[in-house]
C-alpha cells in the first residue's frame, strides 16, 4: 500500500494489477464506499476518465454492480500479493497469518469479506470453494475478531 500510493502521490499513476489487486482489492474487503473510492481514484490518476473509471472501479474492481460485468469478485489475501510482488519480505505482518498482532491485514480481512458476504457468494460457482474454506476455518471467530479490530484501527488512522 504505501509503495503503490507513493507512486500515485508522486506520478499519478500505477500498474493495472497495483490497481486492481492492492488498491482495489484494499477498497473491496475493507467494505470502502464504493462511490467514494470511484472519485479518490478519478481524482488521483493522470489517465482517469470516466468511460474507463466507472466499469473498472465500480464493476471490476469493487463488484459493486453486483456482477454486471465481473463473474467474481476480486478479492485476494496476503498469498496473493506475496506471489504477485516482493512486498511481502521484510515486512512487519506475517502474509500466513490470520489472527494476533502480526496477522497479515490482507489475509486477514479476506477471510473475512468470504464469511461477511458468504450467503451471496456461496451461490457463484466461481467463489463458493472460497466461501467454504473460510466456514470450514478452525479460527474463523478469531479471525472476524481480527478483521474488526483492523478496521477500527483503520478508521481510526491507526493503521
Ligand atoms: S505480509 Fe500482508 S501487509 Fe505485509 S506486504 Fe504482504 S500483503 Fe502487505
Amino acid at each position: 500500500m504505501n509503495t503503490v500510493l507513493n507512486g500515485v502521490n508522486e506520478h499519478s499513476y500505477s500498474h493495472h494489477i497495483e490497481r486492481l489487486m492492492v488498491l482495489g482489492n484494499f477498497a473491496l474487503i475493507t467494505g470502502t464506499n464504493p462511490q467514494q473510492f470511484t472519485e479518490w481514484m478519478w481524482n488521483s490518476f493522470i489517465d482517469a476518465a470516466e468511460w474507463v473509471m466507472v466499469p473498472n472501479v465500480i464493476g471490476m474492481s469493487l463488484y459493486a454492480d453486483g456482477g454486471m460485468l465481473a463473474t467474481k469478485p476480486y478479492a485476494s489475501g496476503g498469498a496473493y500479493i506475496d506471489r504477485m510482488s516482493n512486498h511481502c519480505k521484510g515486512c512487519a505482518y506475517d502474509r500466513k497469518k490470520r489472527t494476533g498482532d502480526d496477522a497479515c491485514p490482507f489475509t486477514v480481512l479476506y477471510w473475512d469479506f468470504m464469511m461477511r458476504h458468504q450467503e451471496t457468494f456461496v451461490k457463484n460457482p466461481r467463489i463458493a470453494r472460497q466461501v467454504r474454506a473460510a466456514q470450514q476455518l478452525s479460527d474463523i471467530e478469531a479471525v472476524q475478531q481480527t478483521a474488526q479490530s483492523i478496521l477500527q484501527r483503520l478508521d481510526a488512522g491507526q493503521l
